[in-house]
This record gives C-alpha cells, structure tokens and sequence, in this order.
C-alpha cells in the first residue's frame, strides 16, 4: 500500500512551504498553532487569504464551470496541512463547507454571489448550528423561521458561534417546519452577519478563545438567502460536517506539538540531569512518537476515501477521536515530563518552550468538543463501523 504523495503532489508541497517561509509573519501565524485557533481577524490576515487566492489555490479542486481548476481533492488537504505547520489562516470554512455545499445545492444566484468572492479571499463565514439545547443532538435546533412576504423572519439563538463577531457571512440553520420530524423540518440559510435584528455576545473557553451567542430578534432573511431546498437542511449539514472533519482537522498542529516536546526532552536537565536519561521520559517518548504515526495513518485513510470520491464518515469519526485524545495525551505529558514550570503560561519568565504546553493543556480539552464530541465519534464508529445500537 502507498501512502506516500505522488511527485506532482511533492512539488506542490514544496511550492505552498516555499511561498509560507516567504511570507512567514508573526502578524498572520501562530507561533505555536492549536487546532482551532482561527478565530483572530485582522488586516494583515486577509491581505495574506488574497494572496493564497492569487495563487489559484482558495478553490482549485471546485469544478472548472465555477472557476476552480478541478485539480483531485489532495491538493486542498496539502495546503490545509501546511498553513497548519505554519499556524497560518486556513480556508476550510469558505472554501470546504460554504463553497462546496453551495456548489452542490445552491441556487445559480447564490453561486455567482458568492463562489467568485470565497475564491478571491475576500470573505469570512460563520456556522450556526448549535444552540442551548441543541450540540450533540445539533438536529433539535430550535431556532424559530416564520414565513413572512418575501423571505422568513428568524427568532431566537444560537450558541458557541466561532467567528461570529468578524464574519461577513452567518451560514445558520433554523426550524421552518416544526411539525415535521426534526430531521425534517430545518432549512439553512445564508444572511449577511450585520443584519437587523442580530446582536453577538462573546463567549471564551479555556482555551483562551473566543466564541460567540448570537441572538435574532425578527431578523429578515430574503427568500433568495435560502441554501437549497426548503426543509432540506439537515442532509445539507450532515454532508458539511464530514467535509469539516475533512477539511477543517488537520494534523500539523499536533505534529508541531510532537516535535516540541520531543526536542525539549532530547535537550532538557531536571536538577541536573538530562530527561532523555530518565526511563519514564523514553517509554512516554517512544508512546507519543508512536501515538502521532497512528494519527498520520488513520488521516490518510479519511483522505483515500475522500479522494476516491466517498463520504469518509467511519473513517473521519476515527481520525478525529483518536488524534485529538492523543492531543490531550501529549499535553498531559509535557506537564507531567517538563516540570513544574510547564504550568507557567505563555509569556511567564522561565515558562519552558515559552509556556506553550500551559495553553494546549486546556485548549487539547476543546479540540474534542467542536466538530462532535468524543462521545459522539465513539457513537457513530459503534452504529456505522460496528453496526452496534444507537445510544439514544
Ligand atoms: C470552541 C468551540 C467552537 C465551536 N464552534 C462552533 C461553531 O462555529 N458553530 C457551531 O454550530 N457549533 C460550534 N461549537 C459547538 C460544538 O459543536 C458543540 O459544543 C458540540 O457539538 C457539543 O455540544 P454541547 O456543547 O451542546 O454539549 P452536549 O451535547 O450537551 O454534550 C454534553 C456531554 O454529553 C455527551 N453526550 C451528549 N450526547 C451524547 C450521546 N448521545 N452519547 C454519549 N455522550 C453524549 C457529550 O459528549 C458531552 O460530553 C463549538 C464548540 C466549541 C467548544
């Protein structure tokens, strides 16, 4: 079996790693990237999303017809992977979720308004699915969408909204059947962030970053912003939340982690004596090594079977719970192998390998919370892979 990347491929690796050490910045990239630390909006990120775009490279496995260059689906999961290792803006929302549900199901109206602009770079989404009683079982969402002349009326609230306070763009579900079953009865809408009628409210987690409520008093949203068919939107988020496994997990950020932790062991002293001696820090070491090449290959079979044209939903549920538990694991080491000063915090005088392990300790916690808990990976591995009964 061969994992590898075919030489086209390495060459376009090369070419996206050449353009990110030109263009490295401590204004657009994270010194020390988790998995979803891109929630910062500034100038100097934009400016470095249009230059990916002038690239050709925001798009370029979408059709030709909507101005992609139909290159195979790899090539947006090499770029994801390198502005990954480089704690870099990545383009999964416009491009993997929005775009390509647009492509699949939206009107031609809602194609030219949009898909012409994501693949420039000029703008920002974010997805409004989960409400206050409505994350794991996202279906249940309640947000209320009443038929007024021309479009709907939206009341209600959402929760945990990352992005919502720079997005241009709120791609939202909403309850416009509520007799129908809940399955049945959501259709997904796509309204500009600053209508009438919405206000945001920040929401931080331990991981230092922010999220949003987002709640909607009357907001109009036009008959035009609805995503495809009405009632339909269940199926469409179902196909988005594989593409974000997809698009939106990659592993770079672990494999940074990983190689920090590694150096600081092969090079570190505790009371005067390296750690690379110490028999806890070798078999934790030889663990974490073997625990990241578990991850690279359960990755690369979500990305066999997403380049083969499947929906790699068993495949993605592995990679998912797997890489981010081993995440935690790796922080868990660091604080246990480093010493007591790993739970100085970023910027502390004296904070080992600037207090990074500090941060990915409790931000490793929300990596297996966005996108589908732990729990529900394990949940649809058991129904999907294991035929086992569902658990409610
Ligand atoms: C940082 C962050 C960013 C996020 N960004 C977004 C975003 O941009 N847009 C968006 O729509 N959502 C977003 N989310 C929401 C995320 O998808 C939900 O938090 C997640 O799906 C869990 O839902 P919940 O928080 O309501 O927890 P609950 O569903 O209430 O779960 C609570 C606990 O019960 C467990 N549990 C629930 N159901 C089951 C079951 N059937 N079997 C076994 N265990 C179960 C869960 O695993 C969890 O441990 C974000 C969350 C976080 C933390």
């Amino acid at each position: 079996m061969d994992f590898e990347l075919s030489p086209e491929e390495r060459d376009f690796e090369r070419e996206v790693e050449a353009f990110l050490r030109e263009n490295a910045s401590p204004e657009v990239m994270d010194a020390h990237p988790e998995q979803l630390s891109q929630t910062v909006d500034t100038p100097a990120k934009r400016a470095f999303m249009a230059k990916l775009a002038e690239r050709g490279w925001l798009g370029m496995s979408w059709p030709k017809a909507y101005g992609g260059a139909e290159r195979p689906g790899i090539y947006d999961y090499i770029l994801t992977e390198a502005l990954s290792r480089w704690g870099a803006p990545q383009p999964g929302k416009g491009v993997g979720i929005v775009g390509k549900t647009i492509i699949r199901h939206g009107s031609e109206r809602m194609k030219r308004a949009f898909l012409p602009r994501i693949m420039r770079g000029e703008i920002e989404f974010a997805i409004g699915y989960s409400e206050p009683g409505a994350g794991s079982d996202a279906a249940n969402m309640q947000l209320k969408a009443t038929k007024v002349d021309g479009g709907w009326r939206l009341d209600g609230q959402k929760i945990w909204t990352t992005s919502a306070h720079f997005a241009d763009y709120y791609w939202l579900g909403a309850r416009t059947d509520p007799a129908a079953p809940k399955h049945k009865g959501i259709t997904l809408f796509l309204i500009p962030m600053n209508a009438a009628g919405l206000s945001i409210r920040p929401t931080w987690t331990i991981g230092d970053e922010r999220t949003n409520e987002v709640f909607f008093d009357g907001v109009f949203a036009p008959d035009e912003s609805v995503v495809g068919q009405l009632n339909q939107g269940w199926t469409y988020v179902c196909e988005a939340l594989d593409l974000e496994r997809f698009a939106m997990m990659p592993i770079g950020p672990l494999e940074k982690k990983v190689e920090a932790l590694l150096g600081a062991l092969r090079e570190g002293t505790r009371e005067g004596r390296p750690l690379r001696r110490e028999p806890e820090v070798r078999s934790r070491a030889a663990r974490i090594a073997t625990e990241l090449e578990v991850a690279r290959m359960l990755q690369r079979r979500v990305i066999a079977e997403a380049v083969k044209g499947g929906v790699p939903t068993v495949q993605s549920s592995m990679y998912k719970l797997f890489m981010n538990e081993a995440g935690k694991r790796v922080a868990n080491a660091a604080l246990d192998l480093l010493g007591p000063g790993a739970q100085l915090k970023p910027g502390a005088a004296g904070a080992p390998l600037g207090g990074r392990f500090e941060r990915s300790y409790r931000y490793t916690v929300v990596d297996t919370i966005g996108g589908g808990t732990s729990e529900i990976q394990k949940n649809i591995i058991a129904r999907r892979a294991l035929g086992l009964p569902a658990s409610y």
